[in-house]
């Protein structure tokens, strides 16, 4: 067992004294609304009032709950009228709303089998499961499953010559419309319907979710946050990934991000329950999710050797909410360093995620973000043919552009050397020593880099990793030039991407340095200490590390000082040429809040 895991012993425990205090204040929570989803197995078990009333005497007590969802349909089974009805009128009864949710699946056991949308006997099922829904409620959610890994011979004979990417995005486009949206609207014209997707978006065109049409024709969209755990998984998702899918998913439907979605599933620790619903919340969702009312209601036995109504899941989750809830309202709209993923794009997946868990602030965008002063572009990038001619006119508009050494390589040969003449070499080269503003730091174990060649003084190195046994050699991990008005660079990013993790923390400074240089605030640290930051000179810090680490907090010269919105407490800042330093620390598996005091 881990610092983290003992760490969240202690929080249970303390949530289970401070809880009654805290609930007393308010109703309900003043940020956001809080929802339980129920699939149609335990929707279906409703039809037994002691179910009902046992599986919400375990929550409620804990969490104030807003909404369920009530699913009627998964892997073929569909709840019936009766059933259905009485679950309604027990949650209504209590001024509970209740929202229907479908999940498209033939089967989620059998490696998640999702309906076929080349057989018509699939499709009039599917539509006939939307009409029923439709007509039991005003809102209805698809959970995670509106997608396709059809490859049966019909579809093999539908996509034709077609790569299945281009087959599938057309083929849930027209579903979409035909068999959900048109159908539910059909039957009631009141009805909002909400397609929620999952946490990997970057694979998403290969399975046929369109975030470029969906987001339009859908009423609202929902974000899975679930990263569950940060190490042992076949995902490989980073904590802050919970934050960052959400901002990007409200990028795609300004104001129609309607929430995050946690479940329980794949976590090793406890803790990262309440972590992954207060990073859904410091994104700003206006409802959060309990995924689901199975994983909730957890009975234990009683003295007498009965059943008692418990949740433990539920405690933790009301402790975060309440504290969430206290600080929250002090929180303007987040921002980050904006990166730019098109449309049905991939490459170096993921990559906004490892660098927000390296202290840098992301916002992923679905289109070239022209405005900002300093962005930055991955592999992804590539996927929009006129890139390199945009990054020229940034440029030329006096602004800053940074590209992976992922775009680097894509983009040899395409124009980019018209900007700068550097080669990606392909070879790749070990290094555990760095050069960064004139000093050397070490890391502890070798990290592998591709090698980029570059012509001396027509471009240079800002931190360099020195290759080879005798550190004789070396490689560019962050290079600029010059081009027009603007400065251009690129990043390094190692072979394995969570490699970044063992960058020790005076290459990470020079790195924010230049990425995090149009934010107020940017950290001074070692890796996985997250940054949150809000247009009102407010942010967070949450560290993901196994032990307290110090950490530098650098903003502008005009914030001498900073308030801890938790517990009250002023810290003084120092002055640094344009800037002040606050010197603090960051705790394992907290987070703390400040804002300018001014
Ligand atoms: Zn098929």
């Amino acid at each position: 067992m881990n610092v983290r895991a003992l760490s969240c012993l202690g929080l249970v425990a303390l949530l289970c004294a401070a809880e009654p205090a805290v609930r007393a204040a308010s109703p309900n929570y003043r940020n956001f609304n809080v929802a339980v989803y129920c699939r149609v197995y335990e929707v279906r078990q409703m039809k037994d009032p002691a179910y009902l009333e046992n599986a919400w005497a375990a929550i409620s007590p804990h969490v104030k709950v807003d909404k369920v969802y009530l699913e009627t349909h998964r892997d073929t089974i569909v709840v019936d009228q009766e059933t259905l009805d009485k679950a309604k009128a027990f949650f209504t009864a209590k001024g509970i709303k209740v929202a229907g949710g479908i999940t498209a699946t033939i089967s989620e056991m059998n490696q998640f089998e999702t309906y076929c949308y080349s057989n018509p006997e699939h499709r009039k099922k599917l539509q006939a499961v939307v009409e029923f829904t439709a007509k039991n409620f005003d809102e209805v959610i698809l959970d995670d499953f509106f997608f396709t890994d059809c490859k049966c011979d019909l579809c093999i004979k539908a996509k034709g010559q077609k790569s299945w990417t281009a087959f599938r995005l057309e083929q849930m486009d027209e579903a979409g419309r035909n068999l959900v949206m048109k159908p539910a609207r059909a039957i009631n014209p009141k009805v909002k319907v909400t397609i929620k997707y999952p946490n990997w978006y970057d694979h998403f065109q290969n399975l046929g979710f369109n975030l470029e049409t969906e987001p339009v024709y859908f009423d609202k969209v929902y974000t899975g946050t679930e990263t569950r755990d940060g190490v042992y998984s076949n995902q490989h998702l980073t904590p802050y990934h919970g934050y960052s899918i959400f901002r990007y998913f409200e990028n795609l439907k300004p104001g129609g991000n309607a929430g995050g979605w946690v479940d329980s599933g794949g976590m090793r620790h406890l803790e990262r329950y309440s972590e992954q619903l207060w990073l859904t919340l410091f994104a700003k969702a206006p409802e959060i999710t309990l995924f689901d009312i199975r994983q909730l209601y957890q009975p234990v036995r009683g003295a007498d050797g009965t059943s008692v109504p418990e949740s433990q899941l539920a405690r933790l989750a009301g402790y975060a909410f309440s504290q969430a809830d206290g600080i929250l309202g002090a929180l303007g709209t987040p921002v980050g360093l904006k990166t730019y993923k098109p449309f049905h794009s991939s490459g170096e997946d993921f990559l906004a995620s490892y660098l927000g868990m390296v202290g840098i602030p992301m916002d992923i965008v679905p289109a070239f973000p022209a405005e900002a002063r300093t962005i930055l572009l991955t592999e992804a990038a590539k996927y929009d043919t006129g890139i390199v001619a945009k990054i020229k006119k940034q440029l030329q508009d006096g602004k800053n552009v940074v590209i992976t050494s992922g775009l680097l390589k894509a983009l040899q040969g395409k124009g980019i050397e018209d900007i700068v003449e550097l080669e990606y070499t392909g070879r790749t080269v070990a290094a555990r020593e760095f050069l960064g503003r004139g000093a050397t730091t070490r890391s502890e174990t070798d990290i592998l880099f591709p090698e980029i060649r570059y012509a001396t003084n027509d471009s240079w190195e800002i931190v360099s990793a020195l290759t080879s046994a005798g550190r004789t050699t070396g490689t560019p991990v962050l290079h600029s030039a010059k081009y027009s008005k603007g400065l251009f660079y690129v990043l390094a990013v190692p072979q394995a991407q969570g490699d970044l993790y063992s960058l020790p923390a005076e290459a990470l400074n020079a790195i924010r340095g230049v990425l995090c240089r149009d934010m107020f605030v940017r950290l001074e640290a070692p890796s996985q200490v997250s940054l949150f930051v809000y247009d009102n000179d407010t942010f967070i810090l949450e560290s993901f590390r196994e032990t307290s680490t110090p950490v530098r907090i650098v903003t502008d010269k005009r914030i001498t000082k900073l308030r801890d919105v938790m517990t009250g407490r002023e810290i003084a800042g120092q002055p640094r040429g344009n800037e002040s330093v606050f010197d603090t620390s960051a705790r394992s598996g907290a987070y703390s809040v400040f804002a300018a005091v001014k």
